[in-house]
């Protein structure tokens, strides 16, 4: 409303009625100019907020005024628009605004604004919820406005709505975060996503499940084929992934061979995530070429669940890859479930593989060398070397536990190549030193030995070290021969050409298939040390480790046994004509310059106990002349024999009966029996003996005869040579002993064949017994299953550990979805109520009331003592009443 005044000097009546009238028509003119200034301007007005109006339904902009003394807003049409909400004139409270963003994002709101002191604009971005529940992210910009005195008067603010900006920048974000091998999301793209889903989830009160699939033939391809090769490798998954599960949800790669899928889920959120994993397990596994060759995939998957596993994106993602590895360290197509003791293994897991790959750098590996011994002279044949890792921080971590580390990642390819190259570089200083040369027989795993290219490899590394082949030894195991048999066949046959000795390790720990031992070109059969027995083993024990041995000089392979700690051991392995031991009896594995002195003290296992025990060789000597026989009994002596004496045939008969001969040297002209008669009896009652005649004039035919039908191995002239008879009497009996060990040999084949083929028998059945056990437990398993989820009441599954292992279908509606307490321990995941009945004890039962239903709840042990299986809580509902316990 605008005001005028005028100030008139007085003047006479009549004047005064014509001033009054021109008055009158000037103030007339006066407000209709006032009026149509008015008019115009109410116009002006209208247009500007019909164009503000426009301007901000157009730019999606909503406006707000704050009166700061008293909170009062009043909120542009734009900005009810943005809201959803109906327009309104009248002035709302500060808080309108607040009500309406997001819980997590109000105190960030409030504080923007209320922070805002000077007449300073200010900007900022956050979400907002509409009346219909959709989230919308706004660009707020303000400014305040200052009185004349400077206090701060009102609050001007913009609210523009740029959730399509955001989403269009996403998406450009998701394009420069692309893969570029796989064309998948990268990791960056992925926790951009899981940011929305998780926010959009909890909205919605539905939970989320991120699945990592851990490709297992990744690590090997990037070490052994290269990046191209790789490349392939995960291309191929790709589209096996999008093919097998579209509309899954999001997939994307983040690397290290491992891809992530995020599936929004229904209730039951693990079944949907369990019955998703396996269609990819399955999916995706089958050949793919890569780098010239065709490798077949196989994978493994861990899950974890928001909002039950983690708090935010990046603890799902680390939670779910944690799980992924234990998933492949199991073994390939399992499925794993994120737990926080898994997540515990896998951290260290996750650190001793970092170490590893720095260990070569770092020069923390180091070899160790255990001697090998020739049973035959006692002296060192070879050396195992084997390979110890001293970790900076944790000292030395055993080889039992980093090898399989090494193997699952593929680095055994580079330090297996460092293993090689080290030991021919300590082959080579020896050699310098002038020392004895022995060869070094390094253990190869499964992963090297499938490299193509592996000889080559090996051939490098002798040749830049210019060690000679035969100089080296490779180690294999039983499992890793029954996988490809045909192809590792070849690959060591090309070793062996080379000159490399192939050696099999830990027999007998394995399958043990003796089918495949004679397709193989093995030269050393290395027996488990579980083969390796004291003098006080039972019988049937010991019998199998010579019948093992004794195959395998059959096959034609010589035998070393692992793992010889004492005498005892060693007695019975002579004994048993074994070729070679290793074990700390002689020496423990040890640095290469404790080998060096060794080798300079040529140390040695002591000779006597080397030597078989055996017996006394016999000489029967039959002459009816007492004077040769005392002179031939006279030379003879000499060569240690144990010499018996007969004047006849017929006592040379007697003789043989009481006493085991091996050589008989007999006259041929006797009283009463011929030489060569005796002779042929002898044969026929004794046919290993050797028989010889010392004759004084030759009976051609007789003599031919008697040697033709085998009865007489030599005949020696009378009067004889000494030195020559000695040697061939002492030729006889190197004769002799030869053809009882080539018998005892063939006997020993064929018990050892017949008590190999029982114990194949043996273990057969023991085999097939526990498959049938594995099936009526897996059926029992199953009937149960069904049992328990059928029954209309809440039972709960307990480990022995106390974990929460099985919910039935009722017992998952005692706990909030969110709130799961499978995986968990019982003292923390159960309620009170139930934590009580648990501590209570088994077979007690105790009145519990859970929300309004009433139970009778009762712990049972699952399984016999000793063979406790764990818990089964059972809740039967009850009416109200006292408690009782
Ligand atoms: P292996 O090939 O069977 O090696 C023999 C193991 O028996 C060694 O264990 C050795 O120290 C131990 N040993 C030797 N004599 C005796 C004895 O008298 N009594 C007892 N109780 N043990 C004895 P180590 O050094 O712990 O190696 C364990 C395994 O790690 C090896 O078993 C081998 O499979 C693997 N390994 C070691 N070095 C390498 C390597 O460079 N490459 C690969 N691929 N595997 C390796
Ligand atoms: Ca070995
Ligand atoms: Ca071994």
């Amino acid at each position: 409303m605008a005001y005028l005044a005028f100030r008139c000097k007085p003047a006479p009546v009549t004047t005064r009625a014509r001033i009054a009238s021109w008055i009158a028509a000037r103030l007339r003119r006066g407000e209709a100019r006032l009026a149509k200034a008015l008019a115009q301007s109410r116009h002006e007005q209208q247009h500007q907020a019909a164009l503000l109006a426009q301007v901000e339904e157009i730019a999606l902009i909503g406006s707000t005024e704050t009166l700061l003394a008293t909170g009062e807003t009043t909120l542009s049409a734009g900005l009810c628009r943005l809201f959803g909400e109906a327009p309104s004139a009248d002035p709302v409270p500060a808080q309108w605004l607040w009500d309406r963003v997001p819980d997590e994002e109000r105190q960030l709101v409030k504080f923007v604004r209320e922070s805002v002191q000077t007449d300073e604009p200010f900007e900022f971005q956050h979400r907002i919820v509409r009346r219909d529940g959709g989230i919308r992210t706004v660009l707020h910009r303000g400014r305040i406005e200052l009185g004349p005195d400077g206090t701060p008067l009102r609050l001007h603010a913009t609210l523009q709505d740029i959730t399509s900006r955001c989403e269009a920048e996403r998406a450009l974000d998701d394009l420069a975060h692309a893969d570029r091998t796989t064309g998948l999301p990268n990791r960056h793209a992925l926790l951009n996503r899981l940011g929305e889903a998780t926010f959009a989830a909890q909205r919605d009160g539905r939970p989320l499940g991120l699945l990592v699939i851990g490709v297992d033939q990744f690590g090997l391809t990037h070490e052994s084929l290269g990046h191209a090769a790789s490349d392939q490798l995960l291309r191929g998954v790709t589209q096996r992934l999008l093919h097998v599960a579209p509309g899954a949800g999001t997939f994307a790669y983040i690397g290290g061979g491992e891809f992530a899928l995020l599936m929004e889920l229904a209730d039951a959120g693990e079944a949907a995530a369990q019955g998703m994993a396996r269609t990819l397990i399955d999916g995706v596994a089958g050949p793919i070429q890569a780098g010239g060759t065709e490798i077949f995939v196989t994978a493994a998957i861990g899950v974890a669940l928001w909002p039950a596993d983690a708090g935010g994106p990046d603890e799902l993602v680390d939670n779910a890859c944690a799980s992924a590895r234990q998933a492949r360290q199991l073994g390939t197509h399992r499925v794993c479930f994120y737990t926080p003791e898994a997540n515990a293994r896998a951290a260290l897991r996750l650190a001793n593989e970092a170490g590893l790959r720095h260990a070569i750098d770092r020069d923390e590996l180091y070899l160790c060398y255990q001697p090998q011994v020739d049973l035959a002279t006692g002296r060192m044949i070879g050396l195992e070397a084997l390979l110890r890792w001293q970790d900076g921080t944790r000292g030395n971590i055993s080889p039992a536990e980093f090898i399989p580390l090494a193997e699952s990642t593929g680095l055994i390819i580079p330090i297996g190549e460092w293993v090689l190259r080290t030991a021919c570089r300590d082959i080579v200083r020896w050699q310098a030193e002038g020392l004895q040369p022995l060869r070094i027989t390094m253990n190869l795993s499964m992963m090297q030995l499938q490299l193509p290219d592996i000889v080559e490899r090996i051939q490098a590394v002798l040749e830049e070290t210019g060690v000679d082949p035969q100089r080296l030894g490779i180690e294999v195991t039983e499992s890793m021969l029954i996988e490809q048999v045909d192809h590792v066949a070849k690959t060591l046959s090309r070793l062996k050409a080379l000159g490399i000795e192939i050696s099999l390790d830990d027999f007998g720990t394995g399958y043990s298939n003796l089918g495949y031992l004679n397709k193989l070109p093995i030269d050393v059969l290395k027996i488990d040390r579980s083969f390796v027995h004291d003098v006080t083993a039972p019988t049937q024990d010991v019998s199998i480790t010579r019948a093992l041995i004794n195959m395998a000089h059959g096959l034609g392979m010589k035998v070393m046994a692992e793992g010889v700690e004492n005498e005892g051991q060693l007695a019975l392995l002579v004994a048993s004509h074994c070729n070679q031991i290793q074990g700390y009896f002689f020496s423990r594995p040890v640095r290469a310059d404790a080998i060096a002195q060794m080798l300079r003290e040529d140390k040695r296992l002591p000779e006597h106990l080397l030597v078989r025990q055996s017996r006394q060789r016999t000489l029967l000597v039959v002459d009816d002349e007492d004077n040769i026989i005392a002179s031939l009994r006279r030379l003879l002596r000499r060569d240690g024999y144990h010499i018996i004496t007969a004047n006849s045939g017929a006592q040379g008969l007697q003789r043989l009966a009481e006493h085991e001969v091996d050589v008989i040297l007999s006259d041929q002209r006797m009283p009463g029996m011929t030489g060569v008669e005796f002779l042929r009896r002898a044969k026929e009652l004794y046919p290993h003996t050797v028989r010889m005649t010392l004759s004084g004039y030759t009976e051609l035919q007789s003599i031919t005869d008697a040697i033709n039908e085998g009865a007489v191995y030599k005949f020696l002239t009378k009067p004889w040579d000494d030195e020559r008879l000695r040697e061939h009497v002492n030729e006889a009996f190197r004769h002799k002993e030869m053809a009882d060990e080539n018998r005892q040999l063939g006997a020993r084949l064929q018990s050892a064949n017949d008590e190999l083929a029982t114990v194949n028998q043996r273990l057969q059945r023991l085999m097939e017994r526990q498959r049938e056990q594995i099936r009526r437990d897996e059926q029992r398993l199953l009937s149960a299953h069904e049992l328990l989820e059928g029954i209309p009441t809440p039972v709960i599954g307990f480990d022995v550990e106390g974990v929460v292992a099985y919910l039935n279908a009722d017992a998952h509606e005692l706990f909030p979805l969110s709130d799961s307490p499978l995986g968990r321990n019982a003292a923390e995941a159960l309620s009170p109520e139930l934590a009580h009945v648990w501590r209570s004890g088994d077979g007690v039962h105790v009145r519990v009331q859970l929300g309004e239903r009433h139970y009778q709840a009762v712990c049972r042990p699952i399984g016999d003592h000793p063979h406790r299986r764990g818990k089964l809580m059972v809740l039967t509902p009850h009416g109200p009443g006292p408690w009782v316990h």
